[in-house]
């Protein structure tokens, strides 16, 4: 039957075809049980694109994201391909879906189940129902942004330089995702720069400021040093609901939230990009934060539940779908709760599944609450 949501799946390779497999059950399950029907449609990334087609992303598949409400990604990437030359490289194929759909907007929810508070390097009572999301600009700043280069100085020595630079529209369009963001959540923004020591960090404080007073005026919202957050995350860090930050903080700083944590083999993560102000859509892509792990593919080890995160993460900001995601995150919380854990997680006096055998139990969750 034809739907209005559809759905592009790029498994990739490794462990993503055997993770994203495992959501598809899910996708599914609700066409079943919810009939809630979406239009899927399979392609390749990455090293499988590359075995095919001779480029980790075709133009056909390329012109399908775009055209997609939302991609649901594995992960790619292995052994295989490292002696590509750089622009046939598997990750290529992921840069460039970001780059040419403008995925602007990196968003990267720490989230801690209370089954899993043992996990993290932090106590239990500081992590315990952690729920805090790390909103990163991703196309823009330091990584990105002219001059940069190596030269060669006049005394033999050599220089290597960057620049952080971001404009005003910019810093509006991350920080208008953080408005949206936070009346979704519990209403807090913690916009994150170092205005003490950077002219960009002077602009992004400047911006930030006025845009909460003109456009947010019914949220809680403050200003935070980059190297501040970062102390306030192992500290303190259910202060936290959103964090905005630009792209080389948010880089470090959502990796150090994602260790609170414990496993890469639970972490979501959504890259948005604007909002079409005809249609009212906004291109998207849902990946794990993990990569291909070839360590363990082919052995029915691997986690799904960052996968299966992800998919709810696309049901929550792609199809308006927030009951269905939270069903599914209940789910996933009540079989952790039994003991139910994948190599990656387990602990003493629990129970050892296979990656089946994770999404067999949160289907039978899943069946219980409908
Ligand atoms: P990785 O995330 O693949 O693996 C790191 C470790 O975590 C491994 O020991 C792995 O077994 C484990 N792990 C990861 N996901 C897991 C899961 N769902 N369940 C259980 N265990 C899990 O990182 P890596 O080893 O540095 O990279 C492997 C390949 O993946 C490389 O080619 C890299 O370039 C690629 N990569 C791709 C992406 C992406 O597609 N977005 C991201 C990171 C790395």
């Amino acid at each position: 039957m034809a739907s209005n949501r559809k759905l592009l799946v790029l498994p990739g390779d490794g462990i993503g075809p055997e993770v994203v497999r495992e959501v598809l059950r899910v996708v599914d399950w609700m066409a079943k049980k919810r009939s809630v029907s979406f239009e899927l449609q399979e392609g390749l990334a990455g090293g499988a694109s590359y075995d095919l087609h001779g480029t980790p992303l075709t133009d056909e598949t390329m012109a399908d994201a775009v055209d997609a409400d939302a991609v649901l990604f594995g992960s790619v990437g292995g052994p295989k391909y490292d002696d590509l030359p750089f622009e046939l490289k598997p990750e290529r194929g992921l840069l460039r879906l970001r780059k040419e759909m403008d995925l602007f907007a990196n968003l990267r929810p720490a989230m801690v189940f209370d089954a899993m508070a043992d996990s993290s390097s932090l106590k239990k009572e500081f992590v315990s129902g952690l729920d805090i999301l790390i909103l990163r600009e991703l196309t823009g700043g330091i990584y990105f942004a002219e001059p940069r280069g190596i030269e060669l100085l006049p005394d033999g020595t050599k220089k290597g330089y960057d620049t952080n630079l971001y404009t005003t529209p910019e810093i509006e369009r991350i920080g208008r995702v953080a408005i949206d963001m936070a009346r979704k959540r519990r209403g807090k923004i913690t916009s994150v720069e170092k205005s003490n020591v950077m002219m960009s960090g002077v602009l992004w404080r400047e911006v930030m400021t006025d845009l909460f007073a003109a456009e947010a005026q019914d949220l809680e919202t403050e200003h935070m040093y980059a190297d501040n957050c970062g102390m306030q995350l192992v500290r303190n860090p259910k202060q936290f609901d959103v964090i905005v930050t630009d792209n080389l903080f948010g880089d470090m700083l959502s990796d150090c939230a994602a260790m609170l944590t414990g496993s890469l083999g639970m972490l979501p993560s959504a890259s948005l990009g604007a909002v079409d102000e005809t249609t009212g859509k906004r291109h998207a892509l849902y990946e794990p934060v993990h990569g291909s792990a070839p360590d363990i593919a082919g052995k029915s080890l691997a986690n799904p539940i960052a996968e299966l995160l992800s998919f709810s993460m696309a049901l929550r900001y792609s199809f308006d779908m927030s009951d269905d995601a939270d069903m599914i995150d209940a789910a996933i919380e009540r079989v952790l709760a039994t003991g139910k854990r994948t190599a990656d997680i387990m602990q003493d006096g629990m129970t050892a599944v296979s990656t089946e055998g994770m999404m067999d139990s949160i289907l039978g969750e899943l069946d219980k609450a409908v």
